[in-house]
């Protein structure tokens, strides 16, 4: 079925292309990516919302095609904050063999599929970040998706992300081969050319591992100094692009704040001091929650039968630290290490984590486009901004999981999905 809708979709596209259509949508409610509003409509002309408000003031346009479904809710097109469309779960697949044994061409085929997935879950924008050894993999697909060739999000790429020397995976291979990593490695002043060198490739913003499991006990400990990081900040704003860092260790989180990164990938060991230090920052953090919760049960966790292992234990705490230390929270599942388009679990975790839901909505729509710095863009319910568009039937306000009952998709004013 979902296969015939997207059919009619694509024709539609073309007509979409050629003349722009008018859309009159309402529903029992309207979360405009702030507040719910109930007696609603919003107007779609073209790739853009003109009108949108009480269905007093805003009146159905001649001609326009009605869209209306019961007892629904109309959103945003949600915004993933942490995707890697080129992976897909280590449950299938561990994480060494798609990095080492498959190709760029085989796992851009499977990341095109990934992409149609994420939209037509009602994520119409995606944070990618990094390719994990398949190149800048993630800029080709952005061009094909923004012309129209295949059906995805729109994105914003990392393209191969860096990492220390010695820092990253795949691990423990014989040293008389070369083995590709999973980002590129770079040191000190090199660090100038690789950042330029990205940016020169397509990468929109600068991702870095700011801190790897290589302790001496295999815990995670900061693989860049503060002036190395300093030093990849300044040469990406320079460029008006800007630095994120995938921190867990304390240390690490906070150079990778010091330094000026604007998110704070996983944050396993947030705590009252760390959490103070992002908040005066004006750092958004990223948690992550799901790629904790799925790698333990891919390593045998039987969630609610065995013990809850440690790291989803951390994990819990540094996410109620981040809470309460009043830290922007925005939503990112490090989604491809579990299925895509099931991207609403990481939603799901953060409810049941002890996050308000209105404030996961917020997360995953306001806050994440201004993050980003999309919101003059996406994000929100308001004229002059693109027609992305998501409506499900339920009170995903009340009930999170609500967003999982996909009722119509549209992204620039295209319908990808419309269930009868
Ligand atoms: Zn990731």
């Amino acid at each position: 079925m979902k296969r015939l809708f997207f059919l009619i979709a694509l024709v539609g596209s073309s007509v979409c292309y050629s003349q722009p259509q008018t859309y009159y949508l309402t529903a029992d409610r309207v979360f405009d990516g702030e507040v719910l509003h109930e007696g609603w409509a919003v107007i779609v002309e073209g790739d853009k919302i003109i009108a949108a408000g009480p269905r007093s003031s805003v009146k159905e346009p001649a001609k326009a095609i009605k869209v209306n479904f019961p007892n629904s809710t109309l959103t945003p097109g949600l915004i993933e904050g942490h995707s890697h469309l080129l992976l897909y779960p280590y449950n299938i697949t561990d994480w060494d063999t798609q990095v080492l044994k498959e190709t760029d061409a085989y796992r851009t085929a499977r990341a095109t599929v990934h992409a149609k997935n994420t939209l037509l879950a009602g994520f119409t924008t995606a944070r990618d970040l990094g390719t994990e050894g398949a190149g800048y993999a993630d800029v080709g697909l952005k061009r094909a998706i923004n012309e129209g060739v295949i059906p995805g999000p729109r994105l914003l790429v990392a393209g191969r992300a860096i990492v220390s020397t010695g820092s990253y995976g795949p691990k423990n291979y014989d040293h008389d081969q070369q083995i590709m990593l999973g980002a590129e490695a770079a040191d000190g002043n090199d660090l100038i050319r690789v950042v330029r060198d990205q940016i020169g490739k397509g990468a929109d913003f600068i991702k870095v591992y700011a801190d790897y499991r290589w302790g001496l006990n295999g815990e995670d400990q900061p693989s860049f100094t503060l002036d190395e990081l300093k030093l990849i900040n300044e040469v990406a704003r320079s460029s008006g692009r800007v630095l994120v860092c995938h921190a867990k260790s304390k240390e690490a989180i906070k150079r990778a704040v010091l330094a000026g990164a604007e998110t704070i990938e996983h944050g396993d060991f947030i705590d009252a001091e760390i959490g103070k230090l992002m908040k005066e920052h004006n750092v958004t953090f990223i948690p992550t929650l799901a790629a904790v919760d799925v790698i333990s049960q891919y390593r045998g966790w039987k969630k609610g039968v065995t013990p809850e292992p440690a790291n989803v234990t951390n994990k819990k705490k540094s996410f109620k630290e981040a809470l309460a230390s009043g830290v922007t929270i925005g939503m990112g599942g490090d989604v491809g290490v579990f299925p895509h388009g099931d991207n609403l679990l990481e939603m799901e975790l953060m409810v049941e984590y002890g996050m308000p839901v209105l404030n996961v909505l917020k997360a995953a729509t306001s806050v994440n486009a201004r993050t980003f710095h999309l919101e003059n863009q996406v994000g929100f319910i308001k004229p002059g901004l693109k027609a992305d568009l998501l409506i499900v039937t339920g009170d995903p306000s009340k009930n999170i999981s609500d967003l999982r009952n996909v009722k119509f998709v549209m992204k620039d004013g295209m319908v990808y999905r419309s269930e009868k």
